[in-house]
C-alpha cells in the first residue's frame, strides 16, 4: 500500500494460486497508460533477460500497435521471469530487490513531484535510464548497451530525462532517502552489468546520482 510517506510502504506477503491476464483488457487503455506498462516490460529484458531485451528492440512497432501475438509472448515472459525471481526469494531479503531496477530515482520522482504528474512507468523509465548511467560508472556495463537502454525506452515513447529546478532537485533528493531501500544514509541500488544481469545492493555516492539526473 501506498502512504503520504512513499509507496509500497506497507504490505504482506501472500503469494497468488493463479495469475490470469486479459490481453483484451490492455486494448481498452488510453495509450499512454499502456506505454506506461512497457516501462516495466523493458525492465525484465535488462533484469534478467537480454533475448527478451532484443525482442522488444525488433518488436517494438508491434507492440506499440498491441498486437496479439507479440503481446501474449512478451507478456507471458515477464510473468514467467517475475515468478522465477520472486519463487527464489519471497520477502524481499535478497534476489527480489532485482525487480526494483530504476525503482530508487523511479519512486523518489513520483513522490516528490506529488503523485499523479508522472505515471509509474514514466517515472521508472527516467529511473532506469539514470540506474544504466550509474551501471556504467560502477559497474562497467558498455556505452553501447547503455545507449540501447535509453533508445528502447524513448522509441516507446516514454520520457527518459527531467528537466529539475534546484529546488525539485533537492526535493527528490530528501524523497530517494526515504526511500525503504536506503540503509545508514548510503542509497542502494540495482545495477546492471550488462543486458540481462544486474546486481543489487550496489551502494553509490549522492554526488554521482546527482550527475545523472
Ligand atoms: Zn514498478
Amino acid at each position: 500500500m501506498n502512504l503520504k510517506a512513499g509507496k509500497n510502504l506497507v504490505g504482506a506477503f501472500y503469494q497468488p494460486r493463479l495469475v490470469l491476464c486479459d490481453l483484451d483488457a490492455l486494448k481498452t487503455l488510453p495509450r499512454r497508460e499502456y506505454v506506461s506498462g512497457l516501462g516495466e516490460v523493458v525492465k525484465y529484458g535488462i533484469i534478467y533477460d537480454a533475448v527478451l531485451f532484443s525482442q522488444l528492440e525488433r518488436n517494438l512497432p508491434k507492440l506499440l500497435a498491441r498486437d496479439e501475438n507479440s503481446l501474449r509472448d512478451v507478456v507471458a515472459r515477464c510473468c514467467e521471469i517475475k515468478a522465477e525471481v520472486v519463487g527464489q526469494d519471497e520477502t524481499e531479503s535478497g534476489l527480489r530487490a532485482i525487480l526494483n531496477f530504476g525503482h530508487t530515482i523511479g519512486h523518489a520522482i513520483e513522490n516528490s513531484s506529488g503523485y499523479g504528474k508522472f505515471l509509474h512507468g514514466e517515472a521508472i523509465a527516467i529511473g532506469q535510464v539514470a540506474a544504466a548511467k550509474l551501471s556504467q560508472k560502477v559497474l562497467g556495463l558498455s556505452s553501447g548497451e547503455a545507449a540501447r537502454i535509453e533508445k528502447l525506452f524513448s522509441q516507446s515513447g516514454l520520457p527518459v530525462k527531467l528537466k529539475l529546478t534546484a529546488a525539485q532537485r533537492k526535493k527528490l533528493f530528501g524523497a530517494m532517502l526515504l526511500d525503504k531501500k536506503v540503509s545508514g544514509g548510503e542509497v542502494k541500488f540495482v545495477l546492471a552489468e550488462k543486458l540481462g544481469r544486474v546486481k543489487f545492493g550496489c551502494c553509490v555516492a549522492s554526488e554521482m546520482i546527482d550527475a545523472v539526473i
